[in-house]
């Protein structure tokens, strides 16, 4: 059992368990920080924000971009027992009042780069917001915390909240995920049951630490894994790849745009990352195609994995040593149980679609100050997730798409990942994406966005020429948009709401 590994330990200290005192923790452009320095620096944190009248329960926001300060801060603030808020950085002014007030918060530590964007001080953020205090982070900051003498830390009860963490919110107000040090812990831990991290490995850190995914699979599991991680602000193709040779990268974990870069990268002859090992992928489906162009250009292992925000939030991985099959996301993880249920809650045999519900050490708590959301999401201690899939005899999950991106087309269902990936095997498409637009006769009809490759162009009648023979008639795109990019959120998943949009 995962839980019992874990067991004594809470997530302000879980990065001991694997570590020693002199091993590499983080990269950060020239500096290097040892294990031994991350706890000092996470516990001359935790005392400044005691000092500064914050205690177990409180909650602190944080704002700040992918920096060894924001693990500081993170870790710091669930030593002392005391909940974080970690705020998605391309948030406007308006949805971070919205957060700060839903989550009841006290304080908040924010970068000054961010401040400034913003175009507020301190004190007028503090007043706006209606906090306590805002600590902002910056290199007087960091001096003075670091002259700080240790205070007492305090037992932290590992079934409490540490986390809130605001999903996305695709329909309605964003709603704070609760999750407990526990929840978080269990699943780092179940990811390197299969995922075997160890000191040698050296992690690189690019998905936003605000968010779920990277946060978890980026921070939590290398620090646990005792691993270095090498920390990058965001996926800048060359200093990427320049990264991955110079601080020999051996792990490294993205959203499928980032491998579609990194395996044409790899085509043209122009990046070599000899010391990767395995490559992780999750947060949106990977099209076959750039896995197969993965795997033809480079002989590691990319698995690709599923989770949500509700599930601290790996819910399934392929197996590292045996098959990984494309198009799925792998198998439950240790401790994680999956269904695939139809809509009066039955559970479906084998091969048939219905939703997906999660049961596991790793599922929330709830939503903050939001029974009825969590009435409806968490049902006998299963949660909804609202993905549809399949699974087959061995056990593997398929996606098939998101409950409410379904696009219904006189009567029936199209699921737009099919169409989708049909689209990735065009010779000439970079991306593309599916979404369904109102229409007066058949409900809905198929629209799709396609970017062409760099240096090739693509026009509407080729593109359905090569749909036609693979498709149905009726998942047929209507229309098509010949785009020069795709709207994708912080953390590189295409925003079909803004898709929507554009096309209203
Ligand atoms: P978030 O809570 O923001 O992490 O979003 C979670 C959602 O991302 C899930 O409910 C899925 O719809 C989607 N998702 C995550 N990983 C995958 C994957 N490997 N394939 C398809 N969809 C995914």
């Amino acid at each position: 059992m995962v839980l019992e590994e874990i067991n004594g330990l809470h997530f302000g200290n879980f990065y001991l368990t694997h570590s020693q005192p002199t091993d590499t923790a983080l990269l950060y452009h020239d500096v290097t920080i040892t294990y031994g320095e991350l706890d000092k620096t996470i516990r001359q944190y935790a005392t400044y924000l005691q000092q500064n009248g914050i205690k177990a329960g409180d909650v602190v926001a944080l704002s700040c971009y992918n920096t060894p300060e924001f693990i500081y801060v993170y870790f710091a603030v669930a030593r002392l027992g005391a909940i974080i808020v970690p705020l998605n950085l391309t948030l406007t002014m308006e949805e971070i009042t919205y957060i700060i007030r839903n989550a009841d918060t006290k304080a908040m530590f924010v970068h000054e780069n961010i401040l400034a964007k913003l175009h507020v001080s301190p004190e007028q953020l503090q007043a706006t917001l209606g906090l306590q205090s805002v600590f902002v982070i910056n290199p007087d900051t960091a001096a003075a915390i670091a002259e700080l003498e240790i205070g007492e830390m305090i037992e932290v009860n590992p079934r409490t909240i540490s986390t809130l963490l605001y999903t996305s919110g695709t329909t309605g107000k964003p709603k704070g995920a609760m999750l407990s040090h526990e929840n978080l812990m269990a699943n780092a831990a179940s990811c390197n049951r299969l995922l075997k991290l160890n000191a040698d490995d050296v992690f690189m850190c690019v998905l936003p630490m605000f968010h779920t995914f990277g946060f978890t699979t980026s921070v939590l599991l290398p620090l646990y894994a005792g691993a270095a991680i090498d920390i990058h602000e965001a996926f800048q193709p060359k200093e990427i790849m320049h990264s991955l040779v110079q601080n020999r990268v051996t792990v490294f974990c993205g959203v499928p745009a980032m491998y579609v870069v990194l395996a044409q990268a790899l085509r043209s002859g122009k990046a070599e990352f000899p010391d990767l090992r395995l490559a992780v992928c999750g947060g949106s489906p990977m099209p076959v195609e750039v896995l197969n162009l993965f795997n033809q250009q480079y002989n590691i292992p990319l698995v690709e994995g599923y989770g949500l925000t509700e599930a601290s939030p790996v819910v399934s991985l392929n197996p590292l040593d045996g098959e990984k099959k494309p198009g799925s996301i792998g198998k439950p993880l240790p401790d994680v149980e999956v269904r695939i249920i139809d809509e009066k809650g039955n559970e479906l045999p084998a091969g048939e679609d219905g939703e997906i519900i999660v049961k596991g050490p790793n599922v929330m708590q709830g939503y903050y100050g939001m029974p009825e959301a969590t009435k409806e999401t968490i049902v006998d201690g299963w949660l909804h997730t609202g993905d549809i899939a399949h699974m087959d005899n061995e056990g593997y999950i398929f996606i098939v798409d998101r409950k409410k991106d379904i696009i219904i087309t006189r009567g029936l269902n199209v699921y737009p990942r099919e169409i989708e990936e049909a689209l990735y095997r065009h010779p000439s498409v970079l991306e593309a994406a599916v979404i369904g637009v109102p229409d007066p006769v058949k409900g809905e009809v198929v629209k799709a966005f396609v970017v062409p490759k760099e240096g090739q162009t693509l026009d509407r009648r080729s593109v359905l020429d090569f749909l036609k023979p693979n498709l149905a008639n009726y998942k047929m795109p209507r229309f098509v948009e010949i785009m020069e990019s795709l709207p994708k959120n912080a953390a590189g998943k295409i925003l079909k709401k803004e898709l929507r949009n554009l096309s209203h």
